[in-house]
């Protein structure tokens, strides 16, 4: 089966004053029809880069596609005129961001955003497109709609705005709904609100959905399958049960280590040393200066991606501890 999104060999880099950042590196990732695929990974490993690179949101320079492939619904974005590619992004691919306040336009009332977006992509009069909005607010479950549709983004709390961007990016039933740290900026409760909805317009719509997140309790909840980044590569990918049960690659076994769990008396163990500057790796294996597992050869060679042994299907690993000795 052809995936939904296909994203081959991916490098992405930015100039900057201390060099070239390599934030992507040769990454391969796919989506497919009505799955949930979480990418994780601590902050500035390249999840956001990559999901910007999908909807081609990457200001080019400063940053740079070196190589790769991004294919949805069988055309490469990095090669499309920008013309069509606006016609992609809100149609077929929605995205919706960590924080909704500045995503959304203070001077305009909520309604005439959501409004402008149907109108922008769907072949809608100004009635239909308002009866529109208001379907979308109710699908997103804002109290009082009628109401809502006419206020501005600073009348609502921060889970409303965040359910007013989710239904300007569901307002035109794309295919694909990127989601990066949709609800970091929310509390607990709102949090839990928020990933039900998009669970529940998922199940609906049989969108997938692309989930950027660091939050390992959001992946159990609502991903199918997983992948973890590190450094700008995918070190494992794996169903989302095989990852809880047999995390395969060091890296993925200390975020899940460093994770509150409900043992009181477990300590939790973080990851030591931080995070490379993308833009001065450590050759080999980017994580080796932190791995307690590191063998000669990860200071040298990149792993490369191999199947975890007895693992099930669709789990590997980059990581020399899984090649044959
Ligand atoms: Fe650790 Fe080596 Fe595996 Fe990298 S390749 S995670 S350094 S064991």
């Amino acid at each position: 089966m052809q995936s939904l999104l296909s994203i081959e060999n991916l490098t992405v880099s930015f100039d900057t004053e201390d060099g070239t950042a390599r934030a992507v590196r040769g990454v391969d990732l796919h989506v497919d029809r009505g799955e949930t695929l979480a990418l994780v990974g601590e902050s500035g490993c390249g999840k956001s880069v990559t999901a910007l690179s999908a909807m081609r949101l990457i200001s080019t320079p400063p940053g740079r596609f070196e190589s790769g492939r991004i294919a949805f619904g069988g055309k490469d974005l990095l090669t499309l005129p920008e013309t069509e590619m606006g016609r992609i992004r809100g149609n077929d691919i929605g995205m919706i961001f960590q924080e909704p306040m500045t995503a959304l336009n203070p001077i305009m009332t909520v309604g005439d955003q959501i409004q402008e977006a149907i109108q922008l992509h769907q072949d809608k009069g100004e009635e239909e497109a308002r009866a529109l909005t208001l379907e979308m607010l109710r699908k997103v479950a804002i109290p009082s709609p009628e109401r809502r549709i006419d206020q501005y983004p600073h009348e609502l709390s921060g889970g409303m705005k965040q359910r007013v961007m989710i239904a300007m990016a569901i307002s035109c039933q794309p295919s694909l709904l990127i989601a990066d740290e949709p609800t970091t900026a929310l509390d607990v409760t709102i949090q839990a609100q928020i990933l039900e909805l998009l669970n529940a317009l998922r199940e609906e719509t049989r969108m997938a959905l692309l989930l950027i997140t660091h939050n390992l309790g959001i992946v159990a909840e609502t991903a199918d399958r997983v992948a973890v980044m590190y450094a700008g590569k995918i070190v494992e990918e794996a169903p989302v049960e095989a990852l809880f049960e047999s995390p395969a690659h060091p890296y993925t076994r200390g975020l899940l280590n460093s994770v509150p769990r409900d043992d009181p008396g477990r300590p939790l163990e973080p990851i030591p040393g931080a995070v490379p500057n993308p833009s001065d790796l450590p050759p080999g294996c980017a994580f080796h200066p932190r791995c307690g597992d590191a063998l000669p050869r990860c200071r040298r060679d990149v792993p490369v991606r191999l199947p975890v042994a007895g693992g099930r299907p669709g789990h590997w690993t980059a990581c020399w501890l899984y090649a044959e000795r």
